[in-house]
């Protein structure tokens, strides 16, 4: 098979251009490293099997040649950070880089896959979140430029699913986490694993004890591998139900870095969703798909990498 991937320089993106090239299948990421880098996919470059178009997602899928027979729809700022810096970009991402993407797959009558989130179900006022809950986001706040783009992405790929019969599926994806996360990135797994290995203050939003349910990079990408590969249409939420609180994240990094960092309070972000938890049930009935890494031991190995290549050498605490 010939797989077209959106930012697949990204994080997820690089993970599942692995795989697929891992499958023996070709691979065309497309990526403008605006998040994403080079360095995330150059090993895959010696497969033979891995093709790299660097451009916006919006403007250069029209110029792909040749087969496909899947295209999937990753490329967009996903941390908060990235997505409040850059809105208009990520209206773009979500908007035209989704009907780009469908396109390219409608005239290949090939699989579309949009990967969606959990931000389209805001701050939700039904926990955990199953797919019939429409969700409670803010249209006009801070973070809809992220959140109303994946809304009107998976409207785009309903239409076309129904008007046009394109073959398209939906996954929500809730938050991941794993090597190639950077440390600047902004969101709480890499900010507090950095954090913790640098002896630096642990930044916790708010009081903390919003919850966040972490999901590890490889069991996303299974589940994201299976969807590729069937005809469902979705949405199905792929995550990891265990759910944190983010004072226990932090001190879960802690505890599992051997660092002594102290926590620093800092102002909650406008709209930041106080729960959030997957129910999984659709996705192991119809994908037989449920993750089987633990936060303990995903974070573990996170910080491993975090240690072994970015992060400053480890300090004389360090467990893992
Ligand atoms: N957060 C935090 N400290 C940080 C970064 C994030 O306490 O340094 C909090 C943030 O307010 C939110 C949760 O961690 O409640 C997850 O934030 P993230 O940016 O990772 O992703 P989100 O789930 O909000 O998209």
């Amino acid at each position: 098979m010939r797989h077209v991937v959106t930012g697949g320089a990204g994080f997820i993106g690089s993970h599942l251009c692995e795989a697929l090239v891992g499958r023996g299948d070709q691979v065309v990421c497309v990526d403008d490293f605006s998040s994403g880098s080079e360095a995330n996919v150059a090993h895959l470059a010696a497969s033979g099997r891995f093709e790299l178009v660097v451009g916006d997602a919006c403007q250069v899928l029209g110029g792909v040649e040749g087969q496909v027979d899947s295209v999937a729809h990753l490329a967009s700022a996903a941390s908060p950070a990235d997505y409040l810096a850059r809105p208009l970009e990520t209206l773009a991402a979500g908007s035209r880089g989704t009907e780009a993407g469908l396109r390219l797959a409608h005239a290949h009558r090939a699989r579309f896959v949009l990967a969606s989130t959990s931000e389209v179900y805001g701050d939700p006022l039904v926990h955990p979140q199953p797919e019939t809950y429409w969700g409670n986001v803010n249209p006009v706040g801070p973070r809809s430029v992220y959140d109303e783009a994946k809304r009107f992405g998976e409207a785009l790929t309903s239409a076309y699913r129904r008007a046009l019969g394109t073959n398209t599926g939906i996954v929500r994806i809730f938050n991941t986490y794993g090597p190639r996360l950077k440390a600047g990135d902004g969101r709480v797994v890499p900010n507090f694993i950095a954090q913790a290995l640098s002896g630096e203050p642990l930044t916790v939003y708010g009081d903390g004890t919003q919850t966040r349910s972490i999901c590890y990079v490889d069991d996303m990408v299974r589940g994201l591998v299976a969807m590729v590969l069937s005809d469902l249409a979705g949405p199905l939420n792929l995550g990891n139900p265990a759910e944190l609180s983010v004072l226990g994240l932090a001190h879960l990094v802690l505890e599992l870095s051997g660092s002594s960092s102290p926590l620093s309070y800092c102002p909650l972000p406008e709209d930041d969703p106080l729960r959030r938890k997957p129910d999984i049930t659709k996705a192991k009935e119809l994908l037989g798909w449920e993750p089987t890494v633990s936060p303990e031991e995903g974070l573990g190995r996170t910080i491993e990498w975090f240690a072994a290549t970015t992060g400053p050498p480890p300090g004389p605490n360090l467990v893992i």
